[in-house]
């Protein structure tokens, strides 16, 4: 079996250290990828610090994966030795339920096989993610990354790309419409380029004054302050759709005032402790409250797609894989522009 190494948790109090892994030899359908880079999501760190209460230790994260392709198993037609790819937090379902079938593999209803932390299918183990040198994955679930982007950027895309691009296409977000992102970390930075590449009037809503300038470099036509009642009042009824990505506990309340009547607030963003909800400011306003999971294979390759041509990738800062558990802290303190991205050679 192929050795890699790699960094892992070993405790919901420990900082990640090295570890080696080992992955399964090659299947027929099997893709092997030599990981060059592999972004940073916060779910790396919900679930490295255990705070969904569902880790499994230890644990090796990390579900924005890209590099090369170094070797196919004999019934492997998607892909050939040299070919640019990545892997998402997907790595296998049923394949058989509805949503498999509907390319919806996120939520297959066997539970789909997620890239870190999930048992595999084959009863072999626990899936072992990309903070590591590479990794073995069935083709259906690798994806193409389009040769006009760089691969470092485009790692973050393979989740906070496909995170965002999917309830704003969901939920319709086109020109004519008023859409805020909350929060302006990996996944906000993604979902106000996307929102504003498909024609939407894009608010940011941060409860960081600083990142005002960023807000408009990365394209939002308004910016308001969350701590600013001023601003906050303004706000007021105003917006179509709000994409939450925040991932600390804060009052959705206080957001649905500014939705619009018919208006809908997606979830991305996982606080760890549930988040109270009054039935009064939904029915005032016939306003709506939805949620969104990644998306399935389909989509993503089609988000990747869409990248390609609209020359969209991530604001990255490159760290060494030993520099994990000082970006994490960092990463909650929203010091971070606005995804890092791990140099797997560092490793
Ligand atoms: P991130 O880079 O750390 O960004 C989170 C942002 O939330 C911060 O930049 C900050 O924006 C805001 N925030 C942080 N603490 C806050 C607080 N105390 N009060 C108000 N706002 C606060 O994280 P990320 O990687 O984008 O992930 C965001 C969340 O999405 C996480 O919970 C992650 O697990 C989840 N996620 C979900 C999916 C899915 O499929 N649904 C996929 C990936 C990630 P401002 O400074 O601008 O306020
Ligand atoms: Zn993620
Ligand atoms: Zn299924």
């Amino acid at each position: 079996m192929p050795r890699a190494k790699a960094y892992a948790a070993h405790t919901a109090t420990t900082p990640l250290e090295p570890w080696t892994l080992e992955r399964r030899n090659p299947g027929p359908h099997d893709v092997v990828i030599d990981i060059k880079y592999c972004g940073v999501c916060h779910s790396d760190l919900h679930m490295a610090r255990g705070e969904w209460g569902n880790t499994t230790f230890p644990i090796v994260p990390g579900h924005e994966i890209v590099g090369y392709v170094t070797a196919v198993g004999g019934h492997v037609k998607k892909y050939k030795v040299g070919d640019k790819v990545g892997v998402g937090c997907l790595v296998d379902s049923c394949r058989e339920c509805d949503p498999c079938k509907k390319g919806l593999e996120q939520f297959c209803y066997q539970g789909a096989t997620f890239s870190y932390n999930s048992p595999e299918r084959d009863g072999s183990g626990m899936t072992y993610g990309g903070y590591s040198q590479h990794i073995v994955t069935h083709e259906d679930f690798v994806l193409r990354i389009p040769d006009n982007l760089p691969l470092d950027a485009a790692a973050p895309l393979l989740c906070a790309g496909i995170t965002t691009y999917s309830p704003l296409r969901h939920w319709k977000v086109g020109p004519g419409m008023k859409v805020a992102v909350l929060g302006l970390g990996g996944l906000g930075h993604m979902g106000v380029k996307l929102a504003v590449s498909m024609g939407a009037e894009v608010t940011m809503l941060s409860h960081s004054p600083w990142k005002k300038d960023d807000a408009t470099r990365l394209g939002a036509h308004k910016f308001v302050l969350t701590s600013d009642e001023a601003q906050v009042k303004e706000a007021a009824g105003s917006f179509d759709f709000i994409l939450d990505t925040v991932s600390a506990h804060h009052d959705y309340n206080f957001y649905l005032n500014m939705l619009k009547i018919d208006g809908t607030m997606v979830c991305v963003g996982v606080p760890p402790t549930p988040v109270p909800l009054s039935a009064f400011n939904l029915i005032f306003g016939r306003k709506s409250i939805g949620g969104s999971l990644i998306g399935g294979l389909p989509e993503t390759q089609e988000m990747l797609d869409y990248c390609g041509e609209h020359n969209i990738v991530s604001d990255i800062e490159i760290i060494k894989m030993s520099e994990i558990n000082e970006a994490y802290e960092r990463m909650i303190k929203g010091d971070v522009k606005y995804r890092f991205v791990i140099d797997i050679a560092s490793l």
